[in-house]
């Protein structure tokens, strides 16, 4: 806290207003799902929201305090003090509007430092709300566009976005600038630096963000939006996800509606699925559908994938855990072409099985097995020259 204080406090001191907005400290927001799991399986969301934003709320009022005991003058504000209005769709809520901005800019004019909640909003029946794992990040970049702020700083445990996981290739390299896009896409495919929600927002309104260390004054990666020279390199960065699983369901009829009723089953239960392969087995009539679900909805996603299948006559359903999924990512891709052909001879070139692929207009991802997600990552950043030598100038 006094740490982040002298921070906050040296960048006020260059002559800036500053609005600080603090997440929960370390393991609390865990320990307070824990606490409820204790209590319940099937806590009410509404409660849920009253119990996690309380993290939150222990937060400002500390570092608040922190930045006063260095002599500052600092108040803090939670989500509902400023009006941070959002859907009622609790622990994962949307931010509507910013109400109550003027309450910051009228701290400031007193020479305050202003610190607010992450993570917490009220919806419009005057309830608490909280915006989904990581939603600080939604709430610093929202703060920082209704306030017009030149700048949206992320603090966090690592010094930046990288090449590839540094704990992985020891030659990943901090990027100097990313485009939204790509960021979404590193951070939706298992680069967990940033909510993904948060840089939607942020492209949508043309944030800029900088994501830095808390830790050390080294200059982190700027996320902005796309400029030409940026498409000079052909991939931004290889990730990686270990959090997914595969299900396989064979013989399925080849006849309309069958893919809609199982995907159609799985969306009503709120289970997002990522790939999807359909392969039709020659000449039997049957095709066999492959997915990928998280690993926390898996067993969910089993039942009930088991259960469309009895009514449709399937004839069987597998689950395997034991997968992950690479992926490469550039804005690059799209003025060139040879990318998959070079991602796959790398893959193979290591013998590592491709089990699905899939693309969008920027990324590639291969599903292979888990036990080779880090030769691929290591032979991918090699193949694409992303090591400390090559890469993006800014
Ligand atoms: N404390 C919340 C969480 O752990 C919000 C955040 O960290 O951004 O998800
Ligand atoms: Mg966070």
């Amino acid at each position: 806290m006094l740490n982040v204080a002298g921070r906050v406090v040296e960048t006020k001191k260059k002559g800036n207003d500053v609005a600080v907005i603090v997440s929960a400290m370390g393991d609390t927001t865990d320990n307070l799902i824990d606490l409820a799991a204790q209590i319940t399986d099937n806590p009410s969301p509404r409660e849920m929201d009253m119990l996690l934003s309380t993290g939150e709320q222990m937060s400002v009022a500390l570092l608040a305090m922190a930045v006063q005991s260095l002599g500052s003058k600092a108040i803090s504000f939670t989500g509902s003090q400023l009006e941070i209005v959002t859907d009622d769709i609790h622990t994962k809520a949307k931010i509507r509007d910013i109400k109550q901005a003027g309450r910051v800019h009228g701290a400031f004019k007193d020479g305050n430092i202003v610190i607010i909640a992450g993570f917490q909003g009220v919806s419009s029946g005057d309830d608490i709300t909280t915006l989904g794992r990581g939603g600080s990040d939604l709430t610093a970049v929202a703060i920082a566009k209704v306030l017009g702020a030149d700048l949206c700083e992320i603090y966090t445990d690592v010094e930046g976005i990288f090449t590839a996981d540094p704990r992985i290739v020891s030659d990943a390299r901090k990027l100097a600038v990313i485009s939204y896009d790509e960021m979404l896409e590193m951070a939706s495919l298992g680069a967990q630096v940033m909510q993904a929600r948060s840089i939607e927002f942020a492209k949508k309104y043309d944030v800029n963000i900088v994501v830095r260390s808390s830790m050390s004054n080294a200059e982190g990666t700027l996320i902005t939006k796309e400029v030409k020279d940026m498409e000079d390199l052909l991939i931004t960065g290889v990730t990686n996800d270990t959090k997914e699983a595969k299900i396989s369901v064979n013989g399925v009829p080849d006849k309309p509606g069958m893919a809609a009723k199982i995907f159609n089953a799985l969306g009503n239960n709120n289970i997002g699925v990522d790939m999807i392969i359909q392969s039709a087995s020659q000449g039997s009539g049957d095709n066999s559908i492959s997915f990928t679900v998280q690993k926390t909805d898996l067993r969910k996603a089993l039942e009930i994938t088991e259960s469309i299948a009895k009514e449709i006559g399937v004839k069987g359903v597998s689950s395997v855990e034991g997968i992950a999924k690479v992926s490469v990512v550039g804005i690059g891709m799209k003025s060139h072409s040879g990318v998959a052909g070079r991602m796959f001879s790398a893959l193979a070139g290591e013998k590592i099985n491709i089990e699905m692929i899939s693309t969008s207009e920027i990324k590639i991802s291969c599903v292979i097995k888990l036990e080779d997600v880090q030769k691929a990552v290591r032979v991918l950043h090699k193949e694409f020259g992303l090591g400390q030598a090559g890469g993006r100038k800014k």
